[in-house]
């Protein structure tokens, strides 16, 4: 693709991002907190019950791109230091979003992850300012955006000097309203076999229905992506955001299980084509 340098794969060789010892990119990574810090209580019981569960990241939003100017906005600064305090107690590094490039300086302080949400992926003063941060970078694909805008976005993080930028697919607009998103599995291997970057995908946004989450987290797997961001509230049911597509500890600890056993099948998958391939030759 035209004026594609830094985004786009040469040769075989993948981008593994280090975030706090997780290898993103090598181990499949699961990435798992509340939509909003809503409160400490609240992401305390989350981030302890998530890392127990085998979660090796935590998210939740402080900074919370609402649709509505009046539905909740998130805790700001206070949501930060919330945040802090969770990863201090369970040493699960922090995702969290950044929505204003007046921001990003100091959010770096707090998250070990900054998160561009699928609201901003092509706001370009974001992009070059999260570009010349010192934190990886998780890029949400638009909502309305084709791979190949995706591509430019990244484009625009690597070229001020940020390597370290992992995509997530969380569905994209199309006539469906079943679902709140489409979710978009093709843009694994699309992105696999166009960039040398590690993708995730997010079933919580891409369906926006709890019940969902599972078969479209093991799929995920299947597909090959390098992990999932899921969202996990202790009572989704009187959750500030995105009620609906959360998941209760209880549904979590279960999909885990079935994650962690789906991983080791690939793996073993995997291994196994390898020594055959070996053998061959
Ligand atoms: C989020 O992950 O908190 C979020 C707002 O997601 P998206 O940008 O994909 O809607
Ligand atoms: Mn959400």
């Amino acid at each position: 693709m035209k004026q594609l340098k830094l985004a786009t794969r040469q040769g075989e060789k993948r981008t593994v991002i280090d975030v706090k010892g997780v290898a993103v990119g090598k181990d499949f990574v699961v990435i798992a907190g509340p939509c909003s810090v809503e409160s400490e209580e609240q992401t305390l019981q989350t981030a302890l019950l998530v890392k127990e569960a085998g979660a090796q990241m935590l998210r939740g939003g402080a900074f919370k791109p609402r649709t509505s100017p009046y539905s909740f906005q998130g805790l700001g600064l206070e949501g930060l230091k919330i945040l802090e305090k969770a990863a201090k107690i369970t040493g699960l590094p922090v995702v969290t979003e950044v929505v204003d490039p007046r921001d990003v300086h100091w959010v770096c302080e707090y998250a070990d992850v900054l998160q561009i949400g699928t609201r901003n992926m092509q706001n370009f003063a974001l992009l070059k300012e999260v570009g010349k941060a010192n934190k990886p970078v998780l890029l949400k694909r638009g909502m309305y955006s084709s791979l190949k805008e995706w591509l430019y976005s990244i484009e625009y993080i690597l070229n001020e000097g940020n390597p370290n930028v992992i995509l997530c697919e969380r569905g994209i607009r199309t006539f469906e309203t079943y679902t709140r998103n489409t979710l978009d599995m093709s843009a694994v291997p699309a992105m696999k076999a166009l960039s040398h970057l590690p993708i995730l995908i997010d079933p919580s946004h891409a369906t926006g229905r709890a019940e969902m989450i599972e078969p479209m987290s093991l799929a995920a797997v299947s597909a090959g992506a390098d992990g999932l961001m899921i969202e996990v509230h202790p009572d989704p049911s009187v959750a500030l955001s995105d009620n609906a597509q959360q998941l209760n500890f209880d549904q979590f600890r279960k999909l885990m299980n079935k994650i962690k056993q789906l991983v080791a099948f690939h793996k073993q998958l995997n291994q196994e084509a390898q020594e055959a391939a070996h053998e061959v030759r």
